[in-house]
């Protein structure tokens, strides 16, 4: 029985990160072991990161037979092939590698199907030499990738209409490509050397700054220029410095780091807000104290110092008014009602006003005892009330400053609890 051997490049994907040691061991150990079963081979491996290119030689059959052995190892890590047996040829990175006719192998460049049109635009903020510089790198990497000079030709025509769609200068692009033609392709696949350093002329010093495209094109001219004046003044400096300063850019911040966070707000638990608002509702002492320089105003607002008033009763109903605002003596603008603690029946007063609860406090403190004919001191005096039995419970803040919507509210609130007849008050 005669057996059909094809020779296809493939490429697997291994799940989960895989240790060169792993490889090897596919290489070495069950690679080996299948080799002598089946008589067909692996010619060489390499692998780039979690992507592993290979040459295979034998049929389809075996080299699924083979994927199978290697998937039985270890069930942490999946190989899958990406072969297209028809074409003979496999994508790997960005390039397509076949087998011709004549069992030559052929590179070409691959492009995902979707990619999009991400070239760099030239009115991007980057120094004009980027813009020019990567053209030229794109082409030589065709000239690398592609195995013609057709190829070549093709793939370059085509980056020429992507980079034109961009908005490049056909002048830069055409310089680009030209450039990298006439780098020999033998030329080109040669491992880039980086230079060392330091050498022999001195090191090169640099000035770091974030790249602004009004200023940073002219620095390398006006370093050059300050270096030349500075050698001329003080000769020793061009023993120590060998070389001009040239500018380095470094990016600025762009738009999107400016609105986008990369971090997702950590999770808070729900309805803090009104919690936060619970604890802060409510009629409390300012914060000077029961001392010899407390506050006069304080002692009317709560029994206890640390006491917060959550909610104020109107006696003769019952009702409970829930405080919904932060009030002190120092709260401007604001709803309240007031008592005499020693009246048994605590008959309560409605008023308003514009100014702080401890102005307020203190006017109704002097007419009490002062003994003024108005209707709050009348009823302290018919009630056996002190100065220091005045109770105050500003019930509410106003949040505008529009006297006649106070005064709409006082009237409002004096109508609903009926303080005219079950009260102090006398007029509505
Ligand atoms: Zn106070």
């Amino acid at each position: 029985m005669v057996e059909e051997v094809i020779e296809a490049p493939f490429q697997s994907l291994l799940g989960h990160s895989c240790k060169i040691g792993n490889v090897s061991y596919f290489r070495e150990g069950k690679g080996r072991e299948w080799r002598k079963r089946d008589r067909a081979e692996v010619d060489w491996w390499h692998r780039f990161r979690d992507d592993c290119l290979g040459l295979f030689r034998g049929t389809q059959a075996d080299f699924r037979v083979f994927l199978e052995t290697m998937n039985s190892v270890d069930p942490a890590i999946k190989f899958t092939s990406e072969v297209d047996f028809e074409k003979n040829c496999v994508n790997f990175l960005d390039v397509t590698i076949s087998i011709d006719d004549q069992g030559f192998l052929r590179t070409d460049l691959y492009t995902k199907p979707n990619t999009l049109n991400q070239l760099l635009l030239p009115t991007s903020a980057h120094p004009p030499s980027v813009t020019r510089g990567s053209v030229y790198s794109l082409a030589i990497r065709l000239r690398r990738i592609c195995c013609t000079d057709e190829l070549f030709e093709l793939r370059a025509s085509q980056l020429k209409q992507r980079l034109l769609e961009r908005g490049y200068a056909t002048e830069t692009v055409d310089a680009g490509i030209r450039k990298a033609r006439e780098v020999p392709r033998q030329e080109a696949l040669k491992k880039v050397e980086r230079k060392g350093g330091e050498s022999d002329e001195g090191r090169q010093h640099r000035l770091i700054v974030e790249y602004d495209r009004r200023s940073s094109p002219a620095l390398a001219q006006i370093l050059k220029n300050n270096f030349e004046a500075s050698c001329n003044r003080d000769t020793r400096l061009r023993t120590l410095f060998k070389k001009p300063p040239k500018p380095t850019f470094r990016k600025g911040t762009n738009l999107k780091q400016m609105l986008v966070k990369a971090k997702i707000p950590k999770a808070k638990p729900a309805n803090t807000r009104g919690r936060e608002r619970e604890n802060r509702r409510g009629i409390s002492r300012c914060n000077k104290g029961t001392g010899r320089n407390q506050c006069r105003a304080c002692t009317h607002l709560t029994d206890h110092p640390r006491e917060v008033i959550k909610e104020v009763t109107v006696f003769h109903s019952g009702e409970k008014i829930r405080v919904e605002d932060q009030i002190n003596c120092q709260t401007k603008s604001f709803i309240y009602l007031l008592w005499n603690r020693k009246d048994p029946n605590k008959r309560q007063y409605a008023g308003q006003s514009g100014a702080e609860v401890a102005k307020r406090t203190g006017q109704h403190g002097y007419d009490i005892e002062s003994q003024a004919d108005k209707p709050v001191p009348n009823h302290f005096r018919a009630t056996g009330g002190e100065r220091e039995d005045l109770r105050m419970a500003p019930v509410m803040r106003v949040k505008t400053n529009n006297p006649w919507v106070r005064l709409h509210l006082e009237r409002l609130f004096i109508n609903k609890h009926n303080l005219v007849e079950d009260g102090i008050n006398n007029v509505l």
